[in-house]
């Protein structure tokens, strides 16, 4: 496995993966100053390899790194970065149907500074993996956490960026969950806990008479690529989409929850609890969230023609 190590975002090399030198006194490791983002490399039937989007991911991290006060590379050099990668581990790109490369970039500050401040350098990585199905094909028994000392962000906080310091509040949370049967928790805004934000790592639709519903993105939730371009596909194939405030009675209310991610793809929820109230939901083939799943796999894989250009075909 290989992974490019981009330093002055200039001149990159590719390395072996393995474990790195890092100051003790890095900005990532004591202050958070670090921001990830996850795409995927597809095989398609004719052997090709494509990229979904990979100039979101590049102009997402840039707003990120803007935020944390860092440079970042052009969308240029991150998409010729991200390619480079996926050329020198091709063998590793699962056949059609058996899974994804996952290419994590990651951009942090790596210079040696002891104060508060932007660290003097910074580095610019990206590794990847193959992996098979998220939560392995099966819907989702989401929970509610109603606890708002728990929320990911408040307002003016880092939840609209894919920043590494969101993923520390979703630990406990998500391990309680876990360990009492649950696959993912839903976290509620800081300010009111009375509408929904998004998941550990995705962003959550809801569906009430065919009308799709996701929460607005207003600086606390991820814009995930996912939830764009569902919006596209299913406004596209004649659905009405919202983008709204969507209070927890609504979810427990509605005929259908899913997911969207870069992992996850797009996955219905079976169950939601609310504090002691579960709610099931419908599942399976004929649902809403599948045939929008089967519209963007198929984009992704190159089954369904890609009439926005949204693939990017590496080679
Ligand atoms: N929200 C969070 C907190 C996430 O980590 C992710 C995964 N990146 C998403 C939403 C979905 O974003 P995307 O569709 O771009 O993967």
């Amino acid at each position: 496995m290989k992974c490019a190590k981009v330093d002055k975002f200039s001149q990159g090399s590719l390395i072996p993966y393995g474990n790195m030198e890092i100051s003790p006194s890095a900005g990532i490791l004591n202050y958070g100053q670090g921001i990830f983002e996850g795409l995927k490399a597809y095989r398609t039937e004719d052997g090709h390899i494509l990229l979904f989007r990979p100039e979101e991911n590049a102009k997402r991290m840039k707003i990120g790194a803007e935020r944390l006060c860092m440079p970042s590379p052009s969308v240029d050099q991150f998409i010729t970065a991200v390619k480079q990668t996926v050329v020198a581990n091709k063998r590793w790109v699962p056949p059609p149907g058996k899974g994804s490369l996952y290419i994590r970039p990651l951009l942090m500050g790596t210079g040696a500074l002891l104060g508060l401040a932007p660290a003097p350098e910074y580095t610019f990585l990206i590794y990847c993996s193959p992996v098979g199905s998220y939560h392995q094909g099966s819907s989702l028994n989401i929970k509610v956490e109603d606890r708002l000392y728990r929320a990911i962000s408040g307002h003016g906080g880092t939840g609209g960026i894919k920043s590494i310091t969101n993923y520390a509040p979703v630990y406990s949370a998500t391990a309680e969950a876990k360990a009492n049967g649950f696959t993912d928790v839903l976290f509620l805004d800081s300010a009111t806990g009375k509408n929904i934000e998004e998941a550990s790592s995705c962003n959550v639709f809801v569906v009430k008479s065919d009308a799709i519903s996701t929460p607005v993105i207003d600086g606390t939730i991820l814009p995930g690529i996912t939830r764009k371009s569902i919006i596209d596909i299913a406004t596209d194939l004649g659905y009405q989409v919202m983008e709204r405030n969507i209070s927890v009675d609504e979810v427990l209310g509605a005929d259908e929850v899913f997911c969207t991610g870069t992992a996850v793809v797009v996955n219905s929820a079976a169950s939601v609890t609310y504090k002691d109230k579960r709610v099931e939901y419908k599942t399976g083939p004929e649902t809403l969230s599948q045939k929008l799943r089967k519209t963007l796999v198929g984009i992704q894989t190159g089954c369904i023609e890609d009439t926005k250009g949204w693939t990017v075909e590496v080679d």
